[in-house]
């Protein structure tokens, strides 16, 4: 029996990971560890000393941002990309209200979903529910499984024209006769709040020139680093992946921030050596526990992307998640880690608020 995956992320191409059979559970050997454009505000950072390369900063002890560390014989930072996701909401639905009161401008986002896949149908709705939380309005079409790409196209020939709509999402994966390159293409680059138009890709890229959105995911890492105190200028950075939508953005943006950057990916000859030498991890790879302790040079930052299910009989579902990163075995070395879940989840599907709210404010000039 297929079991569903509901997680908190919301990039809208992450859905198609899911939903998951029993069967396609992985079981990760012996080892079963237990598992922008710019900060909206960063809250200016007492230093906390680490035994690390990096200065990694906390406003306390008990910041939101950077919790306690794990228990015995553990020596990282937790990153709490809950709590940071929460402040990050909280400013959005202050700066939605002020927006309103000021010129009457309400952001719009609009999802378009095609089909009846229950996963994608889920993470629509939590976007829906996440827009009505901080006072985005948000529009919805549903269209059954054997629409014509026309179609699509037509609804959002209609959003990109329409004045109250600030955000287009079409929820990925489309069903197969549908061309996935042609209908991104089709959402106008300044309500690309996903980000993935390859005009926004590309300015990321170059030097010198701004991208108007940044992909959710990746944006939501740098604003964990961000907001944790973390310094990235002139760190060497490791991008474990190189999808489209995480691992080649956030390389993008960490070069941007002016860290030196290696990345590895599947046909990476022993990418233990190179992450070995890193300052920052940021790993985007879908391959559960596969960085281990020695893959870590002593006091680097972990942000861990990777959201997989491992079957565990214990969980009442079958499976827990764990991220890429062997998370037990991180907390002994690193100076700083994310956990999954509750880490980079979160902070994706503010990144798309985020998005949102700051293309309403650019289509309306309004600072
Ligand atoms: P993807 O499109 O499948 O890309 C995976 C990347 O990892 C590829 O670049 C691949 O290399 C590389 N890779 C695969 N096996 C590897 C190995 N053994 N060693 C080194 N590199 C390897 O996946 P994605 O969309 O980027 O997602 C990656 C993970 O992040 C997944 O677990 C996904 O669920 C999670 N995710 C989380 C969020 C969130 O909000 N937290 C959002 C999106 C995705 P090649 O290019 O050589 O094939």
């Amino acid at each position: 029996m297929s079991s569903m995956l509901f997680s908190d992320y919301s990039s809208s191409t992450t859905a198609r990971f899911l939903p998951f059979s029993r069967s396609r559970l992985r079981v990760d050997g012996a080892v079963f560890c237990r598992r922008l454009l710019g900060p909206l505000h960063v809250r200016p950072p007492i230093s906390v000393s680490l035994r690390t390369t990096l200065t990694v900063h906390s406003s306390s002890s008990s910041s939101p941002v950077i919790s306690a560390t794990m228990g015995t014989g553990t020596s990282a930072k937790i990153i709490d990309g809950k709590a940071v996701a929460k402040i990050i909401r909280d400013e959005i639905t202050a700066e939605v209200s002020r927006m309103k009161d000021a010129i009457g401008i309400v952001p719009g986002l609009a999802v378009i979903l095609v089909g009846d896949r229950k996963d994608s149908a889920t993470y629509v709705r939590n976007k829906k529910k996440a827009c009505e939380s901080v006072g985005i309005n948000s529009f919805e079409v549903r269209l059954p499984e054997d629409s014509s790409e026309q179609e699509v196209l037509n609804f959002i020939s209609g959003f990109n024209e329409d004045p109250s709509v600030h955000g287009i999402l079409v929820q990925l994966p489309l069903p197969s006769h549908m061309d996935e390159q042609s209908i991104l293409n089709a959402v106008s680059i300044e309500k690309d709040v996903d980000g993935f138009h390859p005009l926004n890709i590309g300015r990321l890229a170059m030097r010198g020139r701004e991208p108007l959105f940044v992909p959710c995911t990746p944006k939501g890492c740098i604003e964990l680093l961000h907001r944790s105190g973390i310094v990235i200028k002139g760190k060497r950075a490791v991008v474990i992946g190189r999808s489209n939508i995480v691992g080649m953005p956030a390389a993008l943006l960490l070069q941007r921030e002016d860290a030196s950057i290696s990345i590895v990916h599947s046909r990476t000859k022993n990418p233990e050596d190179i992450t070995r030498q890193a300052d920052i991890i940021i790993s985007a790879v879908g391959q559960p526990n596969m960085v281990r302790e020695n893959w870590i040079k002593p006091g680097a930052v972990i942000i861990d992307v990777g959201i997989n299910p491992v079957q565990d009989e214990k969980c009442p579902r079958g499976y827990r998640l764990v991220g890429d990163v062997c998370y037990e075995e991180a907390c002994k070395v690193a100076s700083a880690v994310t956990p999954v879940p509750g880490g980079v989840g979160p902070m994706t599907i503010a990144m798309l608020l985020s998005n949102t709210l700051s293309s309403a404010k650019r289509l309306h000039n309004f600072q």
